[in-house]
C-alpha cells in the first residue's frame, strides 16, 4: 500500500549542473555541501577523517555498505548511483559470492536535475517493500546523487513493517570501504536503538543468553567468535552477536550487551551507538599470548568478572596459546598493509611468533581502540603508519627489504615484480583465524609457506631475465623507443581541452 504523504520533490536545478562521477572530489564535495548534505558530511569528516590522499586508493568505499547489506537475512539493497559505479560495485558483489541480487535505481541527467531521481527511488522502495520477503531496506546514495543532493532522509522510515535506511557513502566523505561498513552498522544500530526505546523487540533467534553476553565489532573470521566464547566462559560470560550483524534481532541483542568489544577499531559512528546507550567499549582482541592476557583482563573488569575468574580464563587458554606459538615460529622480515582495520591485530600476532615485522600500514583512521596496539606495537619497533597511502606502503618495503610483503593488490604487483614473495592480506590474512590458541597456529601456516617462496621467485626472474621492462616488455626484433615527448604533448592538449570545456560551461 503506498502512502498518502507528499513527499516534497527538492529542486536540484543549481546543484546539479556539471556535476559526474568523473568530477573531481573537491568539485564533488562542494556540490553536495550546498545541497543540504553538509550535517552528514561534517559528521563523515569528524568519524572518518581524512589522510595523505582527499580520495580513496582501494576500492570504492561504498562496497563495504553494499557488502553489510547484501550478508543480512530479509535485507534488500538498493544502489542509486552512476552506471559505471553500479557495475562495479555489483561485479565485486558476486565476485566475492553475494548469491543476492543488487537493486539499482538508474538516472539520467533530467531525473538527477528534476528531483524525479527521488521519486523513482521512493516508488522502487515501495514496490520492493514486502514484510514476507524483508525486514529491511537499504538505499545507498553514491558519488553523484550525494553531491545532488537526492534527500533519502525523506523516505518514509518504514513501510507495510517494512524498515528504510537510506544513506549516503560518497567516495568523497567515506576513504575506505572499512568505513563504509560503519556507515550502515550505525544506521541500523541507531534505528534498531530507537525500536527498543519504544516497545517491546523479537528475541534472538537462539534465545535470550543466561549470562552477559559480549558484542564483538568488527567481521571476523567465523571460527573467531566461538574460540571468543570458549575463552569467557571461566568468566560466566557469553559471546554476543558479531556487528555487522546477520540478521535484523540480533541488532536488539547487540545493544543489550554491557560491554562491546571493539575487535576492529574504526566503527566510530557505532560505537557512539553503543555509547548512548550506556555500553561499555573494549579495545583490541584476544590475540597472540599478551593480547589475550590483556583483553581477558580488560573485558572481565568492564564486565565486573572476579580477579579470580580472570585468572580462570588466562591460566586456561594462555599456556595453550604459548605451545601454538612455540610449535610454529615464523622466521623473517616482513612489510604489512591493508585495508581491513585488523592490520595491528595481525602484526602483533605475527611479532609474537617471532617474525620480524618492520612495517604496519592500515588504510584506517588511528582512533583510541586501536592505542594499545600501537603502543604495544612501537614498543616492539614496529613502524605504524594509519591512514598509509600506497606511497608509503611502497617506500616501506624499498627501505626495509623485507623476506615477505604482506599488502594490498598494487603492494603485492610490485613486490612480485621485485621478486620477493608476497601475500593479499585480504584474501589470504584477514580470511582465517586470528583468535586464541586457533590463530596463534594458521597464521604461521601460510606464511611460512610463502617465505619458503624466495627460490621459485629467483628462479623466475633468473629465467626472464633480459626481456625487457615497462614500455620494452617482451621480446623485440627492435626493441621500442620510448616517446615521453608523445605523451606529455597529448596529455596537454587534453588539459587545453578540459580546460576549454570548464571555460563554455562558465560562460
Ligand atoms: S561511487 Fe564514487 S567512489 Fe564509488 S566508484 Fe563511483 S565515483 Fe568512484
Amino acid at each position: 500500500m503506498q502512502s498518502n504523504k507528499v513527499i516534497p520533490i527538492q529542486d536540484q536545478t543549481n546543484n546539479t549542473s556539471g556535476i559526474s562521477c568523473h568530477s573531481g572530489a573537491e568539485d564533488l564535495l562542494a556540490a553536495a555541501k550546498s545541497a543540504n548534505k553538509s550535517e552528514i558530511l561534517g559528521q563523515y569528516a569528524k568519524d572518518y577523517p581524512k589522510g595523505p590522499h582527499d580520495q580513496p586508493q582501494s576500492m570504492c568505499p561504498a562496497f563495504g555498505s553494499l557488502r553489510v547489506g547484501l550478508r543480512m537475512r530479509r535485507t534488500a539493497t538498493i544502489l542509486s548511483g552512476s552506471a559505471c559505479c553500479v557495475y562495479g560495485l555489483t561485479f565485486t558483489s558476486h565476485f566475492y559470492g553475494a548469491r543476492r541480487s543488487v537493486g539499482y535505481v538508474p538516472f539520467n541527467s533530467e531525473s538527477l536535475v528534476t528531483g524525479k531521481l527521488f521519486e523513482d527511488i521512493r516508488d522502487a522502495v515501495y514496490k520492493e517493500a514486502n514484510p514476507e520477503l524483508y525486514d529491511a531496506i537499504v538505499i545507498i546514495n553514491l558519488c553523484v546523487p550525494t553531491a545532488s543532493g537526492v534527500p533519502l532522509q525523506l523516505l518514509p522510515k518504514e513501510i507495510n513493517g517494512v524498515r528504510i535506511i537510506g544513506i549516503d557513502v560518497p567516495g568523497f566523505g567515506v576513504p575506505t570501504h572499512a568505513e563504509a561498513k560503519d556507515v550502515l552498522a550505525s544506521a541500523m544500530l541507531r534505528y534498531a536503538r530507537t525500536e527498543i526505546e519504544s516497545g517491546p523487540v523479537s528475541a534472538p533467534r537462539n534465545g535470550v543468553s543466561d549470562k552477559p553476553t559480549i558484542t564483538l565489532l568488527g567481521e571476523m573470521f567465523p571460527v573467531d567468535p566461538i574460540s571468543i566464547g570458549m575463552m569467557l566462559e571461566p568468566m560466566d560470560l557469553a559471546v554476543g552477536p558479531v556487528v555487522p550483524t546477520r540478521e535484523w534481532r540480533e541488532l536488539y541483542q547487540a545493544m543489550d550487551s554491557k560491554v562491546v568489544a571493539a575487535i576492529h577499531p574504526f566503527y566510530t559512528a557505532s560505537i557512539r551507538e553503543f555509547e548512548s546507550a550506556g555500553r561499555a567499549i573494549v579495545g583490541s582482541a584476544p590475540i597472540g599470548y599478551e593480547g589475550t592476557a590483556q583483553w581477558l583482563e580488560n573485558i572481565g573488569a568492564a564486565s565486573g568478572v572476579s580477579t579470580a575468574k580472570i585468572g580462570n580464563a588466562k591460566d586456561k587458554f594462555l599456556p595453550m596459546i604459548q605451545t601454538a606459538l612455540k610449535a610454529k615460529p615464523i622466521k623473517g622480515r616482513i612489510t604489512l598493509s591493508g585495508y581491513e582495520g585488523s592490520e595491528l591485530l595481525v602484526a602483533r600476532l605475527l611479532v609474537e611468533s617471532g617474525a620480524d615485522v618492520r612495517y604496519v600500514g592500515s588504510a584506517c583512521p588511528k582512533t583510541a581502540w586501536s592505542s594499545s596496539d600501537l603502543d604495544w606495537l612501537e614498543q616492539h619497533g614496529v613502524h605504524v603508519q594509519y591512514r598509509a597511502s600506497l606511497e608509503q606502503d611502497l617506500a616501506a618495503m624499498k627501505e626495509f627489504e623485507p623476506d615477505l610483503v604482506i599488502g594490498t593488490t598494487p603492494v603485492v604487483q610490485k613486490a612480485k615484480e621485485l621478486a620477493i614473495p608476497s601475500l593479499y592480506f585480504t584474501n589470504l590474512i584477514s580470511a582465517r583465524p586470528l583468535m586464541g590458541a586457533a590463530g596463534a597456529g594458521s597464521l604461521a601456516q601460510v606464511i611460512n609457506a610463502a617465505l619458503a617462496n624466495q627460490n621459485r621467485f629467483d628462479a623466475m626472474n633468473s629465467f626472464f631475465e633480459g626481456v625487457g621492462k615497462d614500455h620494452a616488455t617482451g621480446v623485440w626484433e627492435s626493441v621500442p623507443v620510448d616517446r615521453p615527448e608523445f605523451k606529455a604533448d597529448v596529455r596537454r592538449r587534453m588539459e587545453k581541452a578540459k580546460a576549454k570545456q570548464k571555460a563554455e560551461e562558465m560562460g
